[in-house]
C-alpha cells in the first residue's frame, strides 16, 4: 500500500445527467460530492470513476492502484462487465482492496457477487429516516451520535437478505419499518461495507454524519499491510519447514 489510501469512487452517473432534481443536488455527480470530502483528509487520495467512461472506469491501472473502491449504481447494473466484476471480487479476496457499497448498490453485480447474496430488500416512498448507532465502540461509528435524522431517505426495509459479521447501524422509518443498514461483510481476505441512505434525489450525501461513515467506513475496509503477500492460487507448504526454521 502507498502511504495514501487511495480511493476511487465509482458511480453510474446516469441520473444526475437526466433528472434536473438530482442534477441540482449533485451537479458533478454524486461521486464527486463524496469525492470532495474525503479529499479534504490529506491522507486520502480520491479518483473519480462513472460507467460511461473507457472500460466503464475501471481499466487495470486504476483498479490495481485503488486500496477502496466505492460503489453507488441503481439502474445500469445489468450493464456492468463481468469480467470487471469478477476482477473486483478476486482484488477483495486477495485483500487487496476494500469495498464500500453505498444505496442501491445492494442490487449491483459486485456485491452479489462479492457478498454472495441477492441482495434482496423491500423497499418504498421517500420519508424520514432515523439512523441509530448499535455498536458505538465500532471504528465506523466514530463521532457519529447514538441516532441522527435524514428527513427524507428512500425508504429500505427488512427482510434485507444478508447475514453481516458486524452491524453498525439500523435504520427506523416513518412508515413504522426497520431495517439493519450499515454493516461490514469479511470476505477471504477482504472487508466490505454496505451503508444505506444515498437514493439520488435525497440530500444525504450532504448530510455530515453520512460523510463521516463513509470516510470510518473507507478506513476501516482498506486493506491490512500483512507483510506478505496472500497468494493467488494455493500454495505447497512443505513439511517441516517451519519447525526447521526455528530449530535452525
Ligand atoms: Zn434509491
Amino acid at each position: 500500500m502507498s502511504e495514501k489510501i487511495r480511493v476511487t469512487i465509482w458511480n453510474e452517473f446516469r441520473h444526475e445527467k437526466h433528472m434536473p432534481e438530482v442534477q441540482k443536488l449533485y451537479p458533478d455527480g454524486m461521486h464527486a460530492t463524496i469525492g470532495s470530502y474525503l479529499a479534504k483528509d490529506a491522507d486520502i487520495a480520491v479518483t473519480l470513476a462513472a460507467l460511461d467512461d473507457p472500460e466503464q472506469g475501471l481499466p487495470d491501472e486504476v483498479l490495481n492502484n485503488t486500496d477502496v473502491l466505492v460503489w453507488w449504481g441503481h439502474c445500469a447494473h445489468h450493464e456492468v462487465r463481468d469480467d470487471i466484476v469478477a476482477k473486483i471480487q478476486k482484488r477483495v479476496y486477495l485483500g487487496r482492496m476494500g469495498l464500500v457499497v453505498l444505496h442501491s448498490g445492494h442490487h449491483s453485480k459486485v456485491f452479489r457477487q462479492v457478498v454472495g447474496t441477492t441482495g434482496n430488500l423491500s423497499w418504498g416512498r421517500e420519508q424520514k429516516e432515523i439512523v441509530w448507532s448499535v455498536n458505538p465502540a465500532h471504528p465506523i461509528a466514530a463521532g457519529i451520535p447514538d441516532h441522527f435524522c435524514l428527513e427524507s431517505e428512500e425508504l429500505y426495509a427488512e427482510p434485507f437478505a444478508v447475514q453481516p459479521d458486524e452491524l453498525i447501524f439500523t435504520a427506523w422509518f416513518e412508515d413504522g419499518y426497520i431495517m439493519r443498514n450499515g454493516m461490514v461483510f469479511n470476505r477471504g481476505a477482504g472487508k466490505i461495507f454496505y451503508f444505506q441512505p444515498g437514493h439520488e434525489s435525497c440530500p444525504s450525501y450532504h448530510n455530515e454524519y453520512v460523510e463521516r461513515i463513509i470516510n470510518n467506513g473507507v478506513r476501516y475496509v482498506k486493506p491490512a499491510d500483512f507483510g506478505m503477500d496472500i497468494p493467488d492460487g494455493a500454495p505447497c507448504v512443505h513439511p517441516h519447514k517451519v519447525i526447521d526454521e526455528f530449530n535452525n
